[in-house]
């Protein structure tokens, strides 16, 4: 093997990214990381600690002191800031409104990659491959990655989808619109970042799945992943 077996899925939000990926992974027997728990994680933090989100240099000094932990089993992914769960509060809206602030800073992002390469390197040393979902894992974190998939939907159907999946709010027709306005203002500041920006790597398999549902969009992806050599 070409060192680690990694299969990249990037997308915007609300693609369906994570519940793919964990479905892929289950499927070939992979480990899963979810590399957006990782930045919510550290957003957790900055929020936790009181620091602005917007202050690169505070956000930055944090780093030394965060031990992020993922649990790659994909039937149950877990995350933990030294030591403690985080797995519910990084999905509260407050982290969701600045993670894309705190992605933004470069040292974040360098400290996320490392993180992230070990983990791909764990799971080559334990002679399993990795599913690694986010927004740069085929561009930036894993450029040499066996399989690179883009999964992508309409903005209406995403909006929707993660307006279903929100336990905690009451959505009206205006609530499915204003979650549409949100994650298309994050996917626009993800994709303008100076630093990896969300976009699609030129080696990558483009999967739409506005048309799908969830098991015919594991079925496509894990189609790609068992015809790539
Ligand atoms: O995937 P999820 O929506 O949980 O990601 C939350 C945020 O984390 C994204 O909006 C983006 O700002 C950031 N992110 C990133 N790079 C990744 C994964 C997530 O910048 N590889």
């Amino acid at each position: 093997m070409n060192g680690p077996a990694v299969v990249a899925i990037d997308g915007p939000s609300g693609s369906g990214k994570s519940s793919v990926s964990r479905g892929v992974a289950e499927r070939f027997g992979y480990r899963y990381l979810d590399t957006g728990a990782m930045y919510r994680a550290v957003t957790w933090c900055v929020l936790d600690q009181g620091l602005d989100p917007g202050d690169a240099a505070a956000v930055a000094r944090l780093l030394p002191d965060l031990r992020i932990t993922s649990g790659t089993d994909p039937a149950h992914p877990t995350i933990s800031v030294n030591g403690q769960d985080v797995s519910v509060p990084i999905r509260g809206a407050d982290v969701t409104a600045c993670v894309s602030d705190v992605s933004a800073v470069p040292a974040v992002r360098e400290a996320m990659r490392a993180a992230q390469r070990a983990c791909a390197e764990d799971a080559a040393s334990a002679g399993t491959g990795i599913v690694v979902e986010g927004r740069d894992i085929g561009t930036d974190v894993f450029p040499d990655a066996r399989v690179k998939i883009y999964l992508t939907a309409d903005p209406a159907v995403r909006a929707a989808r993660r307006a279903a999946q929100d336990a905690d709010s009451v959505h009206g027709t205006s609530g499915a619109s204003a979650t549409e306005e949100s994650l298309l203002r994050r996917d626009e500041r993800d994709s303008t970042r100076a630093v990896s920006p969300l976009r699609m790597a030129e080696d990558a398999h483009l999967v739409d799945a506005t048309d799908l549902d969830l098991a015919e969009t594991i079925a496509a992806v894990a189609h790609i992943v068992g015809e790539t050599p």
